[in-house]
């Protein structure tokens, strides 16, 4: 070949420099990929804000730049309890949140993030990635152009603030509870009042009377919230939420649109901040346990067993009940049911016999 033709043949990305053949770099438009991501907390609220503005950061570092994702805080874009809407419509890329507020798109939706006396945040873990579970939130979420991906696990949570003892069942009655999910179907059929309402709104509610009592999370968030001044006991354990996965929501054609590395990016960085989010409940809860009893002296109070037990008794007929709602509920509560029976002989010999152990 000779020259003028091997210029011709290696086209109009190579030049001649000083005699020399010089390849020249192939020149993309280098547009940066602008995603917005919604989210159901307050911007920057430790833990839940702080991690979707983590999985933000990831996704750009690991992209090299190529790719932006902008967090809005609650009511930013859309009202929180409108992120999986926003989400599905595509007004958002990506949203940030808990699934078991979508219950009315599924009741499905309640078993990916957490079931009262259901699988701690360890055995969530096994279940979404190792035991079906994955899968069947994909099958949930897929009708409504949506992927799901795990956000972290907050752990056990703390059974709530209250402003009156929780002796026995009859203390239940005529309570006014900001508990959502099934938790709060189960408080229904103690006779309590479940309300759902976003996080941010939780304390000025308990600080205004305009509801009894509430759970939110655990000690990092629940002190982040000040909601020590606004209750005087502090419940544990959090029989309705033992291990509550978070969720991001990734709108399925923007993820498809997306070159090959950046779609594993994305999902990649999902599970990088699911297990940075886990590890920080674990560490942070614990110290602001310490906090909340030292520094503001506030009650931390064990539930009665006799009320426990009566718990897991309404919450068995709930999930249930939940279960009989239509076939894919069914269908993911037969997966998770399964699961846990296992989980619970395993977890009997291991991590409830070492944490029995430990305090002999
Ligand atoms: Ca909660």
């Amino acid at each position: 070949m000779d020259r003028r033709k091997f210029i011709k043949a290696i086209g109009a990305t190579s030049l001649i420099t000083g005699g020399a053949l010089v390849s020249a770099p192939v020149v993309h438009a280098k547009k940066t990929i602008k995603w917005k991501m919604v989210t159901t907390w307050p911007k920057n609220f430790p833990g839940l804000g702080t991690g979707a503005n983590f999985l933000a950061k990831l996704i750009e570092d690991m992209s090299g730049g190529r790719m932006q994702v902008k967090v809005y805080g609650a009511g930013e874009l859309v009202p929180p309890f409108e992120v999986f809407d926003a989400v599905s419509a595509g007004t958002a890329q990506m949203g940030h949140a808990a699934s078991f507020y979508w219950k009315g798109k599924s009741p499905a939706a309640q078993f990916f993030a957490g079931v009262p006396y259901g699988l701690t945040g360890q055995e969530m873990n096994g279940w979404l990635y190792h035991g079906g579970g994955m899968d069947l939130w994909k099958e949930v979420y897929a009708p409504f152009g949506l992927v799901p991906a795990a956000a972290g696990n907050s752990g056990v949570q703390m059974a709530g603030w209250f402003n009156k003892e929780i002796n026995s069942m009859a203390d239940l009655k005529g309570l006014k509870m900001r508990i959502p999910g099934l938790g709060g179907d189960v408080l229904k059929k103690a006779g309590g009042t479940p309300v759902n309402i976003p996080g941010g709104e939780i304390y000025s509610s308990l600080k205004s009377g305009a509801i009894d009592a509430t759970e939110w999370i655990g000690p990092y968030n629940d002190l982040a919230f000040g909601l020590y001044k606004a209750a005087k006991y502090y419940y544990y354990p959090g029989w309705h939420e033992p291990g509550t996965s978070l969720e991001c929501t990734i709108n399925k054609k923007a993820l498809e649109e997306l070159p090959k590395d950046l779609q594993s990016i994305v999902l990649q960085a999902c599970r990088v901040s699911s297990d940075e989010l886990t590890a920080e409940y674990t560490a942070r809860n614990a110290s602001a346990l310490q906090t909340l009893k030292t520094k503001h002296k506030v009650q931390v109070k064990r539930l009665p067993d006799d009320v426990l037990e009566n718990l897991r008794a309404l919450s068995e007929e709930v999930v249930a009940d939940v279960a009989s709602k239509d076939p894919v509920t069914a269908k993911v509560y037969e997966s998770y049911h399964q699961f846990r029976k296992q989980a619970i002989a395993w977890s009997n010999v291991s991590e409830r016999a070492y944490l029995n152990a430990r305090e002999l």
